[in-house]
């Protein structure tokens, strides 16, 4: 896949209303993005998934939803006032900026050719809000640029409420905004986005191996959303990489078409964080022992992924063109677990009574998965857009649906037909979606 598929990506997602340009109708503003209809129902069947896999099916982690807007002293205390920013440099020529970690100051400017770039200076990535009417500095504050810290200053109230032992996690899924720079490559970097965080507590001599743990949980998780094994990798992070806090991280990475990108951090964060809310409230963030009747600040490792991203690797892994019988197909092999529709059900004809039962089945089959009815065009056309939307299944509704109760079920990959009584669609799909 080259960049040029990204560019076919965007727009088969305008298309079909899974992502629209924020404010389009306005002329847009850069690097944003609304969810349409499709888009939003993928995006919360993967956090859906995500949350189903990290909190429901575990007994010691338990979830949360802090708020966006936090006490300034936290952004202090966690280290992002003074320390969270990027190297900026500005092309003198045709004022262009980049960071300038991601160019070649060797090089030319990519946008006008010209070498003469002014020095590089850090930039401070939170976007800075007032709180209250009077914009004076003890209202400043910042919309979070993680959702981390909304965990760990509650670490005290969750960890009694739930009453939880070590080893035990505390999750959420939320939004983040960083002043990015240099935004880009569809929905990779954004400056508003989401992130799905989980802080793991654990014994500070049980990291390495919670590490090791936690980066294989999560290597599965992005296999099991139907994403290709040879595009995945975990890429340890080199000495020069990591915070000074910081003795191991590992990014789970995917192979886009722009180069092997970050899609999560897992990293053993030791104590920093409590500690660093410690100093700076004075209050315990700590545990008590029961075991050996001792009180000790738990390290964490922390999982932190971005819906986005994960959003984009899922299309950008599913977006297929092929040539079938001649004629061109473009599909999403999107997993049935994250795909908007499961199944789309049609009339073959417009008379005779097909629409209506169509339509009937419709409304049995939604009991049980998303459904859709689609009575416009050709048949073949109503299969290239559900294709499109990478709607697993496809049912049409004929004459032999009147005679005898049959209907013909497709499969969206491998076109297959099968004939099967109309009662039997929803056990059909279920057993596919499992097998
Ligand atoms: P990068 O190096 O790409 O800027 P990061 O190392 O700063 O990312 P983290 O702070 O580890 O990112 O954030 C955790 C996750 O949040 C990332 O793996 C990514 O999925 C997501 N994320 C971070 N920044 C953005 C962004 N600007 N747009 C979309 N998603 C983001």
């Amino acid at each position: 896949m080259d960049l040029k598929s990204i560019e076919n990506i965007v727009s088969l997602c305008k298309r079909r209303g899974f992502i629209f340009q924020s404010s389009e109708i306005y002329g847009g503003i850069g690097s944003t993005w609304d969810y349409g209809p499709l888009g939003t129902e993928m995006k919360k069947r993967i956090k859906d998934d995500w949350w189903q896999s990290i909190v429901t099916k575990r007994s010691n982690v338990v979830g949360m939803d802090s708020s966006i807007l936090m006490h300034p002293k936290v952004w202090e205390a966690s280290g992002h006032v003074s320390n969270f920013h990027d190297p900026m440099v500005d092309c003198k020529k045709c004022k262009s900026r980049y960071r300038s970690d991601h160019i070649n100051l060797e090089k030319p400017c990519k946008k006008c050719g010209n070498t003469d770039w002014t020095e590089p200076r850090q930039f401070n990535l939170m976007f800075q809000t007032t709180i209250g009417p009077i914009n004076e500095e003890g209202n400043i504050t910042y919309l979070r640029p993680e959702t981390a810290q909304g965990i760990f200053v509650n670490f005290n109230n969750v960890q009694t409420t739930a009453r939880q032992k070590i080893p035990f996690g505390i999750a959420q899924i939320g939004k983040a905004f960083r002043n990015e720079i240099t935004t880009g490559n569809f929905l990779f970097r954004t400056r508003e986005f989401e992130q799905m965080e989980m802080e793991y507590f654990i014994h500070p001599d049980e990291s390495s191996r919670w590490l090791d743990f936690w980066n294989q949980e999560r290597l599965d998780w992005f296999l099991r959303l139907g994403i290709k094994k040879n595009k995945l990798r975990l890429r340890a992070h080199g000495k020069d990489e990591l915070a000074h806090y910081s003795s191991a991280c590992y990014d789970v990475e995917y192979e886009f078409p722009f180069g092997w990108s970050e899609l999560e951090g897992i990293a053993d964060r030791g104590t920093y964080d409590l500690d660093q809310h410690n100093e700076f409230t004075k209050k315990k963030l700590s545990y008590f022992d029961p075991k050996t009747n001792r009180r000790f600040t738990p390290a964490v490792v922390e999982t932190s992924a971005g819906v986005d991203r994960t959003f984009l690797t899922c299309l950008v892994d599913a977006y297929t063109e092929e040539e079938v019988r001649g004629e061109n197909r473009t599909l999403l092999k999107l997993s049935p677990k994250i795909a908007p529709t499961t199944c789309a059900v049609f009339p073959l004809v417009n008379k005779n009574g097909l629409p209506e039962l169509a339509e009937k089945i419709v409304e049995e089959t939604r009991k049980q998965f998303s459904s859709f009815f689609d009575q416009g065009g050709s048949i073949g056309r109503r299969y290239r857009r559900q294709d499109e939307a990478g709607t697993p299944f496809g049912v049409t509704v004929d004459h032999e649906t009147i005679e005898n109760g049959t209907v013909t079920l497709r499969e969206r990959d491998s076109m297959k037909q099968i004939r099967i009584s109309q009662d039997k669609i929803c056990e059909a799909i279920n057993e596919k979606i499992i097998s």
